[in-house]
């Protein structure tokens, strides 16, 4: 009874814009290996500053003993840090009693693991239960529908021996999940399972995710990670990296920004909902870590509705149809002014590289000349693109008669290109 009217205490506490996991200076030191015997210690985790919203999925990765373990058992309560604050939905479980610590974890916290943990000699369902007499009681029913939820129905009363690893895993789904927890803490979910299983978890994290439920996972594997909406990096202890982008990444942000410069280049205003921006993460959510970056700002679009006319990209041979925009609730989206520097180093390899393809290689399919620009505006180097400018005697437009940001090479004299702004102000 003490606990619950604590718990509830906690939630009111809790107001919804707070982080729902904060680690403040958190530190976890183990006592060095007993033949050093130097008195030293171990920093798996050293001074983590940290904030993890509400809903948010962080995937952590960094390489093996960089204390990503230690990180989420410090988060699931299994651990105390040696000092620092973790702060989980308004509450500091840093230094409450152990009781305590258990309390929050039935309550908040679902494990999966990547060894899946379960009791060998109980079923799939006995398994579910267990997880639900340590939270409340068994509910042989429930237990039932949580493994329905994971496609496992059928396999209620088969032992961990009979079932694939995929299987074995989706039932330590159903078994995290049985609390309802609000945090859900993988340990490598997909380590050991092949492709097929693989897909089924991240499907069911997937859902999860949708649920609204904070998904903190640790995985090695890019790809995995690149569905959460941050990673984050360890490195000895220490974060590394807020966000590490991925190659993916970095290009949809490039396509971003070339769209943004063409856009204010014909003297359009870029809308958050009319912009057509083909990569991995949805567009707004591209564009909320560009202006994380400082790259693009963005405002409500004015009440007033106004036109945008027609116009072809020549840089990518796309149509951007006319339209009537109204202020219902859409983002006019600008460039900052490293944005548009961005923007105009992008611009500048794609159009130089169209040029080289059409002028010195004598390229004549126009396909192939966009596919190949593309690629290259990614990936040239600041000192590439220089020469090659220098080699194709600093142009001043692209095959299309669009104009080449001047860059470095080109000199006071030569660079006469005009930024898109200052072709929008003329018009
Ligand atoms: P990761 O999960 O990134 O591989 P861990 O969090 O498991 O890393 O480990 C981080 C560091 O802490 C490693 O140097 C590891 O040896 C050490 N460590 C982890 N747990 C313990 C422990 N219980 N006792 C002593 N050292 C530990
Ligand atoms: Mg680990």
């Amino acid at each position: 009874m003490n606990n619950a009217s604590m718990n509830q205490a906690s939630i009111n506490q809790a107001s919804t814009n707070k982080p729902m996991i904060e680690l403040k200076n958190v530190t976890k030191a183990y006592p060095a290996k007993a033949e050093q015997d130097n008195g030293g210690l171990i920093r798996a985790l050293d001074g983590i500053a940290l904030a993890i919203a509400r809903g948010e999925w962080v995937a952590m990765m960094g390489p093996s003993g960089s204390g990503k373990s230690t990180l989420i058992n410090l988060i699931g309560c299994l651990d105390r840090p040696t000092s620092g604050e973790i702060w989980l939905d308004g509450e500091n479980v840093a230094g409450i009693s152990t009781n305590d610590l258990n309390r929050v974890r039935a309550e908040k916290i679902g494990f999966v693991f990547q060894q899946f943990h379960m009791i060998p000699y109980l079923t799939a369902v006995e398994n579910v239960m267990l997880a639900q007499y340590f939270h409340s009681m068994t509910d042989e029913k429930e237990a039932l529908e949580a493994l329905d939820r994971v496609g496992l129905k059928d396999r209620a009363y088969h032992l961990p021996s009979q079932l694939s690893g995929g299987e074995q895993q989706r039932v330590c789904i159903a078994r995290a999940l049985i609390n309802d927890p609000k945090i859900v803490l993988a340990d490598e979910p997909t380590g050991n399972l092949d492709a097929a299983n693989e897909e089924i978890v991240l499907r069911l994290l997937r859902e999860l995710h949708r649920q609204g439920r904070t998904i903190v996972m640790v995985t090695h594997d890019p790809v995995v990670a690149r569905l959460a909406d941050r990673r984050i990096e360890l490195h000895h202890g220490k974060i590394a990296n807020q966000e590490v982008f991925f190659m993916q990444d970095e290009e949809q942000f490039d396509e971003i920004l070339e769209e943004l410069f063409v856009l204010q280049e014909h003297g359009e205003i870029a809308e958050s909902d009319h912009m057509e921006v083909h990569g991995a993460l949805p567009v707004s959510i591209a564009l909320e870590k560009l202006q994380g970056m400082d790259l693009v700002t963005t405002r409500p679009h004015p009440p007033e509705s106004h036109n945008h006319k027609t116009f072809v990209n020549p840089c990518h041979d796309a149509l951007k149809p006319a339209g009537v925009s109204i202020g219902d609730g859409a983002l006019i989206v600008e460039l900052t002014p490293r944005g548009l520097k961005r923007a105009e180093d992008i611009i500048r390899r794609h159009r130089l590289a169209e040029r080289l393809f059409t002028d010195s290689l004598a390229m004549d399919s126009e396909t192939e000349i966009e596919q190949q620009a593309c690629k290259f505006e990614h990936i040239l180097s600041s000192e590439a693109t220089d020469k090659i400018c220098t080699f194709l005697n600093h142009p001043k437009t692209c095959p299309h008669g669009s104009p080449i940001p001047p860059g470095p090479c080109c000199g006071r004299a030569t660079g006469t290109a005009r930024s898109p702004v200052a072709i929008s102000r003329q018009r």
